[in-house]
C-alpha cells in the first residue's frame, strides 16, 4: 500500500478523494498522507512513515492521540451499547462539567446547553435560536471567520474556502446569502454602520472568540466586549463561536482568558458554541446560552432542533475523559510548547532574512508570509502564500505534518514534549530555505 495508490483508489469513488476539502492538499500540492494510526504526538501513514502531528484532528487531540484514558472510556462505553436514541446519564454529566469549567470568577458563561454532533450544527442552531428569540432575520459575521458549512454562514469564511481561493459556495440561494452581512474583523465602525443601515433587522452578531480559520486573527483588546455591548444596545444577540478555541486556549476557552483578566463585570455572549475538543475525537458539539433563549428550543419552545446521534454515549465518554485529562498541567505544557515553537519559527525565518508574521492567540498560532501584523482577512490574504507549499512539503518530508494550508492554525497537544519540539526546530532551517527559494508565480492572464 502506498499513499499514491490509496489516493487513486479514493479519488475513483470519493469526490477529490477526501471527505473534507483541505485534506486533499490542493493548496500545497503532493499526495495526501493516508493515515492508519496515531498515538501521542505522532501519526503514521499507510507506508509506515511516522510524522510529528501539528493538526491534532484540527483540535480534538488536545491530550495527544489515542490517550489511554480516553480510549478506555470509549471502549467501556462501547461495551454497553453504541447508540440508544434515548437519554443517558452521561449527557447531563458532560453538560454540568462544561458549565462548571466555563464559570470564571463567579460568572457563568452559559446556563443550559444542548449537545449536537458537529460544530456546523451548533452554529446553525445558534443562528436559528437568535432569529427565533428576536423575530429578526439578518446575521452579521466577520470575513475570515469560519462557522461551519451551513448555507448562511459560508460567505468569506476562511478555512477550506480560503485555501481553495473561493469567494463562497455555489448552491447557496441568493436570498439566503442576502441575510448574512459580512464585515471586516476588528472594525467596530463597520458594525455600527451595519446596525444603522438595517434598523431593527439584525438578529445576531456571530464571531469566533478569536479568529483561527484564516490563520490566527486576534481580537483587538476590548473588541469582544464591544460586540456584546453593541449587540445588546441594538436588541440583537451575540453568538460566540468557541468551536475551535473552546477548551483549547485554556480551561474555559478564549472567553475564560478574557474573564480571568477582566476588571469589573464580565461581558457575556447570549449564545456560545463548542465542538472539536468537547467530543475528544468523536462527533460531538454543543450550543449553549442564556436560559431564556435556550428554552426556546423544542420541546420547551418553538425553535426546532433534533439529532439521531445527538449526545451519543461514545462521544460523551470521549468528551468527559478528554476534559478531565485537560488539567492545569496540560494547559501549562501546551502553552509552553506554543511559546517555544512559535519563537523557533520566528527565529528560523529571521536568521534567513525572510519576513514573516507569527500571530498567536493563546496556544494557537499561525504563520503569514508578510512583514506586517495580521488583523483582518484582507491582511491574511495579502501575503506571499505561494511560499507555503515548499515550506510545508519540506517539513512533511522531514517527518513533520503541518496543516496543509497557510490559512490554518497549528495545533499542539499535551503529548508534544521537548523531544518533538527539538525535532521540529531542527527541521525548520531547510524548510525556511525552501520557502525563500520558492518561485513567485507568474500573474494570471
Ligand atoms: C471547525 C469549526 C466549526 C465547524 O465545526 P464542524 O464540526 O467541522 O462542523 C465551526 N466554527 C469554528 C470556529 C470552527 O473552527
Amino acid at each position: 500500500m502506498s499513499n499514491e495508490t490509496e489516493f487513486a483508489r479514493a479519488r475513483a469513488v470519493i469526490p477529490g478523494g477526501v471527505n473534507s476539502p483541505v485534506r486533499a492538499y490542493r493548496s500545497v500540492g503532493g499526495t495526501p498522507r493516508f493515515l492508519v494510526s496515531a498515538r501521542g504526538a505522532y501519526v503514521t501513514d499507510v507506508e509506515g512513515r511516522e510524522y510529528i502531528d501539528l493538526i491534532g484532528s484540527w483540535g480534538p487531540a488536545l491530550l495527544g492521540h489515542a490517550h489511554p484514558d480516553v480510549v478506555a472510556a470509549v471502549q467501556d462505553a462501547a461495551s454497553r451499547g453504541l447508540s440508544f436514541g434515548a437519554t443517558t446519564p452521561g449527557e447531563a454529566e458532560l453538560a454540568e462539567l462544561l458549565r462548571e469549567r466555563t464559570t470564571v470568577r463567579g460568572t457563568r458563561l452559559f446556563d443550559s446547553i444542548r449537545l449536537v454532533s458537529t460544530g456546523t450544527e451548533a452554529t446553525m442552531t445558534a443562528v436559528r435560536l437568535a432569529r427565533g428569540a428576536t423575530g429578526r432575520d439578518i446575521v452579521l459575521k466577520f470575513a475570515g471567520h469560519y462557522h461551519g458549512h451551513s448555507d448562511g454562514l459560508l460567505a468569506e469564511s476562511g478555512s477550506g474556502v480560503a485555501t481553495l481561493g473561493l469567494p463562497g459556495s455555489a448552491g447557496v440561494p441568493a436570498d439566503v446569502a442576502a441575510l448574512t452581512i459580512v464585515l471586516p474583523y476588528n472594525d467596530l465602525a463597520a458594525i455600527e454602520a451595519a446596525f444603522a443601515a438595517h434598523p431593527g433587522r439584525i438578529a445576531a452578531i456571530i464571531t469566533e472568540a478569536a479568529g483561527a480559520n484564516a490563520g490566527v486573527l486576534v481580537p483587538d483588546d476590548g473588541f469582544n466586549r464591544a460586540l456584546s455591548d453593541l449587540a445588546h444596545r441594538e436588541g440583537a444577540l451575540l453568538i460566540l463561536d468557541e468551536v475551535l478555541t473552546g477548551f483549547r486556549v485554556g480551561p474555559a476557552g478564549w472567553w475564560g482568558l478574557e474573564a480571568e483578566r477582566a476588571d469589573g463585570e464580565m461581558w457575556k455572549p447570549d449564545l456560545v458554541t463548542f465542538g472539536k475538543i468537547v467530543g475528544g475525537g468523536l462527533p460531538l458539539a454543543a450550543v449553549a446560552g442564556r436560559r431564556d433563549v435556550m428554552e426556546l428550543l423544542a420541546p420547551l419552545g418553538p425553535v426546532y432542533q433534533a439529532g439521531t446521534l445527538s449526545g451519543n454515549p461514545l462521544a460523551v465518554a470521549a468528551g468527559l475523559a478528554t476534559l478531565r485529562g485537560a488539567d492545569a498541567d496540560a494547559y501549562a505544557r501546551i502553552d509552553r510548547s506554543a511559546a517555544i515553537l512559535s519563537a523557533a519559527v520566528e527565529e528560523a525565518f529571521a536568521s534567513a532574512g525572510l519576513a514573516v508574521t507569527v500571530s498567536r492567540a493563546g496556544s494557537l498560532f499561525s504563520l503569514a508570509f508578510r512583514d506586517r501584523a495580521v488583523r483582518t482577512y484582507d491582511d491574511a490574504k495579502d501575503q506571499d502564500a505561494w511560499r507555503y507549499p515548499a515550506f510545508f512539503t519540506t517539513l512533511l518530508e522531514a517527518g513533520v505534518s503541518l496543516p496543509p494550508s497557510v490559512f490554518e492554525a497549528w495545533f499542539l497537544s499535551a503529548a508534544h514534549t521537548d523531544l518533538e519540539l527539538d525535532r521540529i526546530t531542527a527541521a525548520l532551517p531547510a524548510a525556511v530555505r525552501a520557502a525563500a527559494r520558492a518561485p513567485r508565480p507568474e500573474p494570471a492572464g
